[in-house]
């Protein structure tokens, strides 16, 4: 099977059947993302303890894209620190962005592999807002608490 058919079986795989796709009922932190542009809406839910991600979750409803991204990024950052959770982003960022992306750790470099699906949507850039949403959303929970905010990718 061609890297490229096994990419699309992934996101389609995720887009269906979303893991960790549930809302959480006391989460520490939590924000909901909305891209206009696609009509994409989720909510991400984060239990932090201890400067780690304890547990991760989302719900929403959006193009396959973005809850898949979304799925791929809770199964990533569940256990990881905030530093590693922000090195994650920074590489992923710069993955769909299609620039220079900065050195991944080494103990990250799986986690980093596991995400390499969405690495297609660097040639659609009106897709890059889709498949960042969610990680924009974690951001926003970080700094947000447990008041929740609402970002719009702009
Ligand atoms: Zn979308």
């Amino acid at each position: 099977m061609e890297t490229r058919d096994l990419y699309q079986d992934i996101i389609l795989d995720h887009g269906r059947k979303p893991r960790n796709f549930h809302a959480m009922e006391h989460p520490s932190h939590f924000a909901h993302g909305h891209n206009p542009l696609c009509g994409d809406r989720i909510t991400i839910y984060l239990e932090l303890a201890d400067g780690r991600v304890k547990d991760v979750s989302f719900e929403g409803r959006g193009c396959a894209i973005s809850t898949a991204s979304a799925s791929l990024m809770t199964e990533v950052l569940k256990g990881k620190t905030l530093a590693e959770a922000d090195a994650l982003f920074k590489a992923f960022h710069a993955e769909v962005m299609g620039t220079e992306i900065p050195p991944v750790p080494e103990p990250l470099q799986d986690d980093f592999e596991r995400l390499a699906p969405l690495e297609g949507v660097k040639a659609y850039p009106a897709r890059v807002k889709c498949a960042t949403l969610a990680w924009h959303a974690f951001e926003t929970a970080l700094k947000s608490g447990a008041v929740g905010a609402t970002v719009k990718t702009e």
